[in-house]
């Protein structure tokens, strides 16, 4: 998705947003930027297989907390590695899914002003690739389950994490984390990854909180036409014409020639 500039507050608010109202203690805060800073310095884009390392690191943070390993599963599809993470509830009913993409579009550091994979803070803005498509996204997942845990908080039912690897590229990772038994029959999802807040400049006052109900995907259409020649003035009875269409991720889905 594309995301426009974010205010380095709106991280924070960000990251309350599944919980009761309150902002996160210091220490929390803290916490939540150190994760970001790690999360932004990882190059997760396709080819630079760093999605298990990010699960490394996001796994180690959260059973530090308390997070049983039971609690937290890994998903692979080639060099990509999803996770999901299960807060249980405490009694049966339909899960939620909150769902993030822990990868990003490549950035090659010649072509940006600043170093892509490292968290820079100017002037109230967080730069870098991923600070909020969607990095952000994983930092206010994983920073929410930790406030679950510190607080001490049990969901009405279950709560079910997850942390897509391919989101931009094929999104195979996302169609195993929608078959995985967590997620199955869950009522409904929401994503990070969608919508999102804006803060006027100059006064900090909330303007508007979008949120985004569906998404529409693309298909593009590549028409290729073959003749041998002539004046369109005077077209030929017969043009030979062969049509393909792509998948989002790029396959061919159909061909078709006349
Ligand atoms: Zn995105």
């Amino acid at each position: 998705m594309r995301h426009m500039p974010v205010r380095a507050i709106v991280l924070a608010a960000f990251v309350c947003v599944a919980l009761p109202a309150g902002a996160g203690t210091p220490s929390q805060d803290a916490a939540a930027r150190e994760i970001y800073a790690r999360v932004l310095a990882m190059r997760t884009s396709a080819g630079h297989a760093q999605t298990p390392a990010m699960v490394a690191y996001l796994t180690e943070v959260l059973t530090k907390s308390g997070v049983p390993a039971t609690d937290i599963a890994t998903l692979d599809h080639g060099e990509a590695r999803a996770m999901l993470v299960r807060v249980p509830g405490r009694e049966r009913g339909r899960p939620i899914l909150f769902s993030a993409h822990m990868d990003v579009v490549d950035a090659r550091p010649e072509d940006w002003e600043r170093s892509p994979f490292q968290l820079i803070e100017e002037n109230g803005y967080f730069f870098g690739r991923g600070t909020t498509d969607n990095k952000a996204g994983v930092v206010a997942l994983v920073s929410t389950i930790l406030r679950l845990r510190a607080e001490g908080l049990q969901p009405s039912r279950d709560l079910v994490f997850g942390f897509v690897a391919d989101e931009e590229t094929g999104m195979e990772t996302t169609k195993l984390i929608a078959e995985h038994e967590w997620v199955r029959g869950a009522e409904f999802a929401i994503n990070t990854d969608a919508g999102g807040g804006l803060l006027d400049d100059a006064t900090g006052k909330p303007l508007i909180y979008l949120v985004q109900g569906a998404e529409k995907t693309y298909a593009t259409f590549e028409l290729t036409v073959t003749n041998p020649g002539g004046h369109s003035s005077r077209p030929r009875a017969r043009t030979t014409r062969s049509t393909r269409s792509f998948t989002r991720s790029g396959r061919s889905r159909s061909t078709g020639s006349r």
